[in-house]
Order: structure tokens, then sequence, then C-alpha cells
């Protein structure tokens, strides 16, 4: 049976080879093997118990507590022919009930079904009729009161196996790999000696930078121009932001839409769905956008905020580029980002199922987790190696992929420059931040310079030739170096450090990177097929058919199935099905009007 896996791999979702820890995940869960399977987000968890749910003689259940996740699943099960439904609580009671009558008469081979309706009665009552034979829990982390998304109804899982009549074979999966996660999903699922398949956490396509902006919402438009008709998400670290993102997005003629938990239920689902049916290209949204959001095709994620921690930051980054083509991810890294990401460690509310200490326990985890993210912010050295060794991976030094190893830089000496800073630091009090000491230093007129009488410092306007912008980089610039600090938190000040008092006593040089060439994306691909006329074409078929089906363009064919149709110009339906992505239900479906494109296109003596 192990043998037909690749026959189903290919003529149902097309594709010819498993991605790492796909197949050994398929083969332990066929041979009734418990799994616990650890793959970043676009690595590909569902294929491994999609596989094995349409090969096992028995029904499959999917826990899941992703509603959207569910519905495109469900969605895109379909369009390959697979029998599949969900139940949760966005279904209205008649089309639950269908549902599980559906269910109850062996309708279905996968069922999509959140942790709240486990223990319902009717629900029991029909799943103990029913041959399962493979549960898999999707995002079991959600299990362990020490992950970020502890859901306790997750608690309700083993109750609802141990009422079946035989236990089915338990897959557990998850992109979250810290030991106390891991050690938790094993014992509250009481997983059975599972095989622990653990798979690399790089994502070569994903380009990764930290860009520090002296004005976020200029370099932000810049960004987004340069990606113009392209599709991307935004992360804000509050609605405001969200909120004023969108609205000079919107102002400026871009096409973009917001999500975050402030919107009404109705309104929230109107923007989810207008981003994933490509109505609008751009989702601005606070963190409570993307878990479950399965749009292959994002090809960029810029983080207007640093969020608090490292696994956050991957996570939501990754939602980039899940299509495997090339895609970058933007962190607009600044000062003021800290202090928000302490304000809402400090005011987490405690968690009322842990104890005090538990509490205390887990807000240290916190801070320890954001001053690993602000390293990452400020670190020189390779991004993706940062990241991959936090994760627990081994990486090179360089990757080639990041800002940081492709953006040039040359060194230049700053330190009569610095002095001036240092000096005005001191002579001001070591009382301002770097907003103030910027105005003293550039010789303005604030009611601050005024108030505490600035202006009477020797330091005052002693860089007046020189740009706002650049007396702030070269202020960040000494922080990094660790020449100053910030002290305090809400409003933190700068003070010199003893390193910076040995650059002020002229004992010490300050050199600082001046930058040549920033990069935030790898170049865009020479295949000429990528902007075709084809490709275009092909874009317009596959919107044609998603409205008509009334799901999103992506689940009828991602772009790299397209990019692939531009490279190959089936014309018969071998050909076709050789196209990455093209199973033998989507040739049936949709391969007579891919087809007929193509062929009018080669007509044309391309
Ligand atoms: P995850 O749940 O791990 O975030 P998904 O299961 O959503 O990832 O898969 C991400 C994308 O990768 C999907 O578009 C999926 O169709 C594609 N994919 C999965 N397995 C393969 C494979 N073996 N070959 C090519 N593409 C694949």
């Amino acid at each position: 049976m192990i043998g037909e896996k690749f026959q189903v791999l290919e003529s149902v979702f097309g594709y010819r080879t498993f991605r790492e820890g796909q197949e050994e995940i398929v083969d332990a869960l066929l041979s009734k093997k418990d799994v616990l399977a650890i793959m970043p987000t676009g690595a590909g968890k569902s294929l491994c118990y999609q596989i094995p749910a349409l090969m096992l003689s028995g029904v499959t259940l999917v826990i899941s507590p992703l509603i959207s996740l569910m519905k495109d699943q469900v969605n895109a099960l379909t369009a390959q022919g697979v029998k599949a439904a969900y139940l949760n609580r966005s279904l209205t009671d008649a089309q639950f009930d269908k549902a599980l009558s559906n269910m109850a008469q062996g309708s279905y081979k996968i069922i999509y079904v959140a942790p709240e309706r486990l223990n319902t009665g009717i629900f029991v009552r029909v799943a103990r009729q029913l041959p399962i034979s493979l549960i898999a829990v999707d995002e079991a982390h959600c299990v362990s009161q020490w992950g970020q998304d502890f859901r306790p109804s997750y608690l309700n899982i083993t109750e609802f196996i141990e009422k079946l009549p035989t236990r089915p074979t338990i897959g557990a999966f998850t992109a979250t790999a810290t030991p106390e996660v891991k050690q938790d999903i094993k014992r509250i699922l009481r997983l059975n000696s599972p095989a622990e398949v653990t798979t690399g956490f790089d994502r070569p396509n994903l380009f990764f930078s930290v860009i520090r902006p002296s004005s976020k919402p200029q370099e932000l438009l810049r960004l987004v121009r340069e990606r113009t008709g392209e599709t991307g998400i935004i992360y804000c670290s509050t609605r405001k932001r969200v909120e004023e993102v969108c609205k000079s997005l919107c102002d400026k003629g871009f096409s973009a839409t917001r999500y975050h938990a402030g919107l009404e239920d109705e309104e929230r689902r109107k923007n989810q769905d207008d981003f994933v049916y490509d109505r609008k290209r751009i989702m601005v949204a606070t963190n409570a956008f993307g878990m479950g959001i399965d749009k292959s095709d994002v090809r960029y994620v810029i983080h207007y905020n640093m969020p608090q921690d490292l696994e956050s930051y991957y996570q939501e980054a990754g939602r980039a580029g899940r299509d495997g083509e090339d895609a970058d991810c933007i962190l607009m890294f600044g000062q003021q980002d800290i202090d928000t990401a302490r304000w809402f460690i400090e005011n987490t509310e405690p968690n009322p199922e842990l104890t005090d200490e538990q509490n205390e326990a887990f807000r240290k985890k916190q801070e320890e987790r954001l001053s690993v993210m602000i390293s990452y912010c400020k670190t020189q050295g390779c991004l993706r190696a940062y990241m991959l060794r936090y994760f627990g991976d081994t990486a090179k030094d360089s990757c080639d992929k990041c800002s940081n190893c492709c953006t040039r830089y040359q060194m230049v000496d700053v330190t009569v420059e610095a002095q001036k800073i240092l000096s005005c630091i001191i002579r001001t009090g070591q009382r301002f931040g770097a907003q103030a000491i910027c105005d003293v230093l550039k010789g303005k007129v604030t009611s601050q310079v005024i108030n505490f009488k600035l202006d009477r410092q020797s330091t005052y306007a002693i860089m007046e030739d020189v740009k706002p912008k650049k007396i702030k980089a070269l202020i960040d610039n000494l922080e990094e170096q660790g020449y100053i600090e910030y002290v305090g938190v809400g409003r933190p000040i700068l003070k010199v450090t003893d390193a910076g008092w040995l650059v002020l006593k002229g004992k010490a040089q300050v050199q600082a990177r001046e930058t040549l060439i920033v990069k935030t994306s790898m170049k865009k691909s020479t295949d000429t097929t990528l902007d075709s006329e084809l490709f275009k074409a092909l874009q317009v078929v596959r919107l044609m058919i998603a409205i008509k089906r009334g799901v999103p363009a992506f689940v009828i064919f991602s772009d790299s199935a397209l990019h692939d149709m531009c490279r190959k110009l089936p014309v018969t339906d071998e050909e076709f099905l050789a196209v990455n992505g093209v199973g033998e239900t989507k040739l049936r479906l949709y391969g007579e009007q891919f087809i007929a494109v193509i062929k009018e296109y080669r007509l044309k003596d391309h």
C-alpha cells in the first residue's frame, strides 16, 4: 500500500516528489504509528495527513482551531475531487445538521472539526459509529500553556478519543518546536511512542531584510510602490497603526484593506475575503490576521513594527511565498518598537489557569524572547543564520539572500560627529531621548528647547548643516555599537556608556557603516515567462474559473503552477499532467480551458 502514496501524490495533488519530512510522516501514519511532526509554516503539513486520509480505509478527522483554514482546505480538496467537509461555528444549524448526517452516512473521507465541537453529544454519537482511522491534530501546540496560542478547548481532544470504540492513529502537527511545548503535546495528547519528524526551518525562497528607516511611512510607500500589483501583508503592532497605514495607502490609490480584533466580525470576514479572493492586493493587519490563511501567493510580508518574539516573526513572515516562488520579508525597526513590545508584555493579563509563579515565569520568558528579537534587528551577521540557529538548525554563516548578506557598506570614520553627539548628551544632563538630542544639535526651536533653555548649551546647533536623518542614523549607530544606551521605558533617555566616555576623551575612534546599496529583495528572476503575456492570459482564465466556482484563485492553481505552464507550454492532456500542481481531477476540470489559451498563444508564433 505504501507504494501507492506516490500515485495519490501525483494524481490527486499533482506533485511528483515529496518535500523534506513528508514521506516519512505519510509512511508512519500508514503503518498506524503516531506522529509528532514539527515543520515550519509553508513546509506542507497538510499533505502529510491528507494522503494517508485518502489511502486508509476509514475516515480521517482533522482537528483545527482555524475556521478560515478549514474552509480553504475543504475548498481545495473538493477542487481536487476529494470528499471533505468541515464542522465549525461558521455553519448555520441546518448546515451543521446536514453535514453531520452526511458524515453519519459515510459521505466524507476527511472531516475538519473545531475542538469545541468534539465533546458535544451528537458529534460523539456520530463519531462512535464511524470507522475513524486517523486523527490529525493541526496546530498541536495549542494544547500547551507554554505556547503562544494556548486553547483550553484543545484539552478536550484526549477525552474525545477515549470515547471512541477503538483508538485511531494520531498525528500531531505544529510549527512550534520549543522543548516544553513538544513535551506537552506528547503528554497531553497521549501520543504512543510517536515517530518524531522535525524538518529544517529554512525557507530558501524567502528574502529577509531588516531596515531602520528614518521615516517609516515614506519607506513603506516606496516599498509598496516597488511591488505594485503584487499581493502583500503589512503587519502593525496596534489597531491604531493599522488604521493609519491602511488609510494612507488607500489615499495614495493602493488597493488595501485592514484586519484587527476591533472590527466587527462581519467586516473582518469581508476584508479577509477581499484579500483572499484578490479583490484587494494589500492586507494591513495586526497579528490577529493570518493564522490559518492559506493564501499561497503572498509575495511580500512587511512588518511595520517589530513583533514581540522571533517565533511570531518567523510565523508571520512565513506567510509569504508558500507557493515556493520568491518572496520578500521586510522588518522595519525603530527604537519605539522596543517600548511598544515592552508595554505589551507588561500589560498582558495573567492567565487565570496558571499560578502566580507560572505567570511570572511566562513573563520572564517573554522578556527573554523580546531580547532575542531585538538582537535579530541589530545583528550585522546573516539574518537567516541567526533565525535558523535560534530554532536549533544548523546554518551557513552567509546566505546571500538577506539584507545583511546582500547590502553593501563602506566603513567611515565618524569620530568627530560621535564626539559632538556624545558631548550634547552629557551637556544636556543625560535626561533626553534621541529626538531632543537631534533637535539641539540641529539648532531647532522647539518648546522643549525653550523650556529647558537648551539653546544656551555649547552644543546647540553644532550639527546645523547635517540632515536630521543622518544625525538619527548616527545616534542609532552609536547605540548599536554600545557607546550610548537607552534607559527607562515609555520615553527612554540616552546615557553615555564607559565606551562612549573613551570616545569623548579622544581615546577611541568610531567607525560607522555607510550603506551603499540596501537590498530588500532578490533581483526578480530573469525568467521572462514570469511577466509574459501568456502568464497574464492564464491568470485571467484562472480568475474566471475561480469566480464561477466561488473559490479563491490560488485554489484553482498556484502562481507556480501557472509559471510551470508558461515554461512547458502543454497542449495535450499528458503534457498538462506534467505541470507541477496538476493532478487528474484538475486536468479533467480545468485542463481544456488552460490548454485552449496555450494553444492560441503558440499559434501566434511565439
Ligand atoms: P503548512 O500547513 O505546513 O503551512 P501547507 O500544507 O499549507 O503548509 O503547504 C504549503 C504549500 O505547499 C501548499 O500550497 C501546498 O500545495 C504546497 N505543497 C505541499 N507539498 C508539496 C509538494 N510535495 N510539492 C509541491 N508543493 C507542495
